[in-house]
């Protein structure tokens, strides 16, 4: 029998913005999803297809190799489905991003590699199982009657058409993932799968363990950052076939495939890590939403401290909303005390009232952790003894100082002024600029506290396999100690006799240029304080500061995350900020010098305003807070508009002429949407 020609759409692993053209000889089309080799300039690139359609008849034989044919096809199967490549082209058209990059970037990284599946693997894809029995374990929870309220109203609205996301919006340690498990446990019989994500890697053997107890041999694929190229494209590859019914992992799990997918479960949906920040910049809730009502399946968003997003959709019902403002037993909420640090000279950065809190919380034999939050912001320029900082004369925000320059600079409007000799109200000429970081605080307590144990759980300190389970297990052992801990254990993990949190240096986010700082801070002082006296001793907060008098410090101490949350929703109103207004980030850097990255953003800047001058906004081009990183001088665009498409037609136009901007061949440069780090 004759063969047909097809013409096949391929995607290639290259900056591109189209698919590529090839043609194929085959008795059927090549199923969507098939990877393939294909010819690529004088190399060869690995493809996968995104449509085959028969080639238009013609009287010459050669006319369909007017393209040049693959070269080969890589499996006998395709690999992401449909459905998961219709996600994709979505999120590469959303995110302005090379659709192959995409593609390729969300599959395991033994599938970027022009390599046939081998036939071990393969079988785990045919393998599909009639579904595992489930042996649920009988030892569960008796659900409070707030929680069994919760889970009646979340199933209602499951079974409602249209539907809409779900937001639970529960204190720390409330019971939602109790709410998820009970929501989980229903799908299995009929073969289904669910989603679950989770914002840490910290996070996933407590969560998975739990999972494993609540659900008997409920097969699971668990995908993290922390496994092995093979583990993980195993995994991938169970949920593939259906045969692993429950998919936890971290962001990047939302490209999972699952073939019989009911539910997603977004744990922690208010979390900064859920956004990719480099290379192809998603945010994986977003697309969990979007993947949700491509499928048209129920999401569930679980949190304490919900982003302004979420409430804003909450708010304007394009989300349900649901609230646990309980915790199950005798938990009682800690006591919360703001401490000013203003008349005190500090000691390990603490006043002399935290030190003392400290040896009497040892002394009763009970745990403490000090908490710093040491992302990185922007400095700013304050006076450590009236408590005056540097404010823009021509927006509501703080200038930014910059060492190298020594300059204060505005990063919303991009103001500049030479820093003061003192302070303009006090006249102290000792004007400050930074806290400390955890190693010196570590040492620093050590030292002042000599007998105690000092451990200190943060990114640098748990690098390597088993460190971090020894950290926790020696927390857990109860032994009084004091923890040095950074948003790493902001949440998930539970601690009895940790009884006294003192959250220090949270004066830069109070005082920080980038506007969702505050709302970051709040989140993140809620889940702290969420650490202290879980079990059945009372707990005890400290906060210091030098802003003792900020309102919206005491709104959230005073009244609790939401009244805090509605305030900073109206401030972001007023500025049309999201989610008011949308927003997308242009980042440019260059070897060469700073005026380079800002020559390139002015041409994109000239660009936008000749596309489209109405209804874009235009911030800088100014340098990035952090001016140079790895010899890159880094400089940035800041595009704002009220409607997203106007936003997004302007970036589209952009693009089409991206190649001809002046400037482009020395810098590297990106597009962020919906950005949450400036
Ligand atoms: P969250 O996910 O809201 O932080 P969890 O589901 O982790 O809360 O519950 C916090 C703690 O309370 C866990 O130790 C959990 O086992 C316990 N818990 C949850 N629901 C109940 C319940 N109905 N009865 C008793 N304990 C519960
Ligand atoms: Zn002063
Ligand atoms: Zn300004």
């Amino acid at each position: 029998m004759s063969q047909t020609a097809y013409t096949l759409q391929i995607a290639v692993p290259r900056p591109l913005r189209t698919l590529l053209s090839y043609s194929h000889y085959a008795d059927a089309a090549l199923p969507v999803g098939t990877r393939v080799l294909v010819p690529f300039g004088k190399q060869q690139s690995v493809g996968l297809v995104i449509s085959a359609e028969r080639a238009p008849e013609t009287d010459n034989p050669d006319a369909p190799f007017t393209i040049k044919p693959v070269d080969a096809v890589l499996d006998a199967m395709p690999l992401p489905d449909a459905h998961l490549l219709e996600l994709l082209q979505w999120a590469a058209r959303y995110y302005h991003h090379p659709v192959g990059e995409v593609i390729f970037s969300a599959l395991p990284v033994a599938l970027r590699k022009p390599k046939p599946l081998s036939t071990r693997l393969q079988k785990l894809l045919v393998s599909s199982t009639p579904t595992a029995a489930t042996s649920p374990n009988p030892a569960r929870l008796q659900l409070t009657d707030e929680q069994q309220q919760c889970l009646h109203y979340i199933q209602q609205w499951n079974a409602q058409i249209p539907r809409r996301p779900i937001l639970l919006h529960g204190i720390t340690g409330s019971g939602k993932t109790e709410i998820y498990l009970r929501l989980i446990a229903p799908l299995f019989a009929a073969g289904k799968q669910v989603l679950v994500i989770v914002p840490e890697i910290g996070l996933t053997p407590q969560l998975l363990l739990r999972f494993a107890h609540f659900f008997g041999d409920t097969p699971m694929a668990c995908l993290h950052s922390g496994l092995s190229d093979g583990d993980r494209l195993k995994a991938w590859l169970q949920a593939r076939s259906g045969a692993a019914q429950i998919i936890i992992g971290t962001r990047s799990a939302i490209f999972t495939p699952a073939p019989h997918l009911a539910l997603i479960v977004i744990d922690e949906e208010h979390d900064a890590s859920l956004k990719q920040q480099e290379g192809f910049r998603y945010h994986a809730r977003d697309l969990a939403i979007k993947r949700a009502q491509m499928l048209d399946i129920p999401i569930l968003m679980g949190t304490a401290t919900p982003s302004l997003e979420a409430l804003y959709n909450a708010q304007t019902s394009r989300f349900h909303y649901a609230r646990l403002e309980r915790r199950p037993g005798t938990t009682r909420k800690p006591d919360l005390q703001i401490q000013d640090t203003r008349p005190f000279e500090l000691q390990a950065g603490l006043t002399p009232q935290s030190l003392q809190a400290i040896r009497a919380t040892l002394a009763r034999g009970e745990q403490i952790m000090v908490f710093l939050n040491r992302r990185g912001f922007a400095p700013t320029l304050f006076c450590p003894s009236c408590g005056w900082h540097a404010n823009c004369d021509h927006c509501s925000v703080k200038m930014t100082w910059h060492a190298r320059r020594n300059r204060l600079v505005c990063h919303h409007c991009g103001a500049e002024q030479t820093t003061p000799l003192h302070c303009p109200v006090c006249k102290n000429p000792q004007l400050t600029t930074q806290g400390q970081g955890t190693e010196r605080l570590e040492l620093t307590l050590q030292t002042t506290f000599p007998d105690a144990l000092v451990v200190r759980i943060d990114r640098d300190s748990t690098s390597r396999k088993g460190q971090l389970e020894d950290k926790l297990s020696t927390v857990r052992s109860n032994d009084p100690l004091i923890l040095v801990g950074t948003q790493m254990l902001a949440k998930g993990h539970d601690f009895p006799n940790l009884t006294l949190v003192v959250i220090i240096d949270i004066d830069q986010s109070l005082l920080s240029t980038d506007y969702r700082a505050l709302e970051r801070l709040g989140q993140l002082l809620v889940q702290v304080a969420g650490r202290a006296g879980r079990a059945d001793k009372p707990g005890r907060v400290i906060l210091q500061t030098s802003q003792p008098d900020h309102p919206l410090l005491h709104q959230l101490v005073g009244h609790g995350y939401t009244p805090f949350a509605r305030q900073l929703l109206e401030d972001r109103k007023r500025w049309h900020l999201p989610p008011f207004g949308y927003q997308a980030l242009i980042r440019a850097s260059s070897t060469a010098s700073m005026e380079k990255a800002l020559d390139f953003l002015e041409h994109v800047s000239q660009r936008l305003l000749a596309a489209d001058g109405a209804g874009i906004q235009r911030l800088g081009p100014i340098p990035a807070p952090l001016e140079k990183r790895a010899n890159r001088y880094r400089a940035q665009l800041l595009l704002g508009s009220q409607q997203r498409a106007a936003l997004h037609n302007a970036l589209h136009q952009l693009l089409q002429h991206a190649a001809n901007l002046p400037g482009r061949s020395s810098v590297r440069w990106s597009i962020d949407i919906d950005p949450i780090e400036f």
